[in-house]
């Protein structure tokens, strides 16, 4: 059998054309969301990411502030920007680009973002309320990937899901918020043993990585469905995920391909909490 896709560039399309009409319509009342996004330095991958959610911004009339820092930029200054756009009315969401440059502390800047506009969702008091299932800010790509698989009908509750990685920002909050779904969840990592055993028990596989090609179909379960987050750059210059794509495709009821696949649905979900955000404060 060959896989049903689960392209996220359609589904990030639709959703930012539905955001896009309720943006206009909320821009009647005269105000409209605002994200502020700081980039420091000139990391390539970085500048990207930043024109790119700028771009989205654009596109659906969100108001967009990106503030471009030199790499010698103090924490302190850093701090005092952030202060600044925590007190600015006009400003809904506050994104800081990771990786910061080595002199500067990364959990001293997201602890200084205000819970109430921290649209990325890594702030430890919005982790927190994840955890506990509170309304607040869901961090990017694990909430797209939930979209994605609910996208298709898929039933998450009772599900096994297996997550290989188990960061910060991917793989602990993708485990946390299928466990919120009522999925029974198994976390793996560089330490863990037999870790095909465990893949191969997973109705749904959830590939955090950061190695090309990591995953081939000896790790996965006939019919599983297989979300691969992984982005990495080979040196054709060519993307490709975690996740042997012409091997899973094979094995896998639904799958999804790398670029398409979860991508574009991170800065949907930066648009829709920073939309979200604008109307609390309109509340
Ligand atoms: P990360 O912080 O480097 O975490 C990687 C995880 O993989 C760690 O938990 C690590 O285990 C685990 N791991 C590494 N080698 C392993 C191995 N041999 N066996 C089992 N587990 C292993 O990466 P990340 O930030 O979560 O990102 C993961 C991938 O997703 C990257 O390719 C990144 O570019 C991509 N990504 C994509 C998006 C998107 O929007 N599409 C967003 C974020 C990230 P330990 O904890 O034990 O070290």
């Amino acid at each position: 059998m060959t896989a049903e896709l689960i392209s996220g560039k359609e589904l990030a399309q639709q959703k930012r054309e539905d955001m896009k009409a309720e943006v206009e319509q909320l821009a009647r009342t005269g105000a409209v969301p605002g994200l502020a996004v700081i980039l420091i330095g000139e990391d390539p991958a970085s500048q990207s990411y930043v024109k790119a959610k700028e771009k989205a911004c654009n596109n659906i009339g969100i108001h967009s502030v990106v503030q471009r820092l030199p790499e010698a930029t103090t924490e302190q200054e850093l701090l005092a920007e952030i202060d600044r756009l925590n007190e600015d009315e006009t400003i809904h969401g506050i994104l800081v680009q990771l990786p910061l440059p080595d002199h500067i502390s990364e959990k001293a800047v997201i602890e200084s973002i205000s819970p109430e506009k921290d649209v990325d969702g890594f702030h430890p008091i919005n982790i927190g309320r994840m955890m506990i299932g509170e309304e607040g800010f869901l961090p990017c790509t694990p909430f797209g990937i939930v979209e994605m698989i609910k996208s298709k009908g898929i039933e998450i509750s009772g599900k096994h899901v297996v997550v290989i990685g188990r960061s910060n920002i991917v793989g602990k909050p993708v485990g946390q918020l299928l466990l919120n779904e009522h999925a029974t969840v198994t976390y793996c990592h560089s330490r863990t043993k037999n870790m095909k055993e465990l893949t191969k028990q997973a109705d749904i596989l959830i590939v955090a990585v950061g190695i090309a090609n990591f995953v081939g179909s000896d790790y996965i379960k006939d019919d599983a469905v297989v979300i691969d987050v992984g982005v990495n750059r080979l040196d054709n210059g060519k993307l490709c995920g975690d996740v042997k794509f012409d091997e899973a495709k094979e094995v896998a009821s639904y799958l999804t391909p790398v670029p398409g696949g979860v991508g574009p649905m991170t800065i949907t979900m930066l648009l829709h909490n920073t939309i979200q955000s604008f109307k609390r404060t309109q509340k």
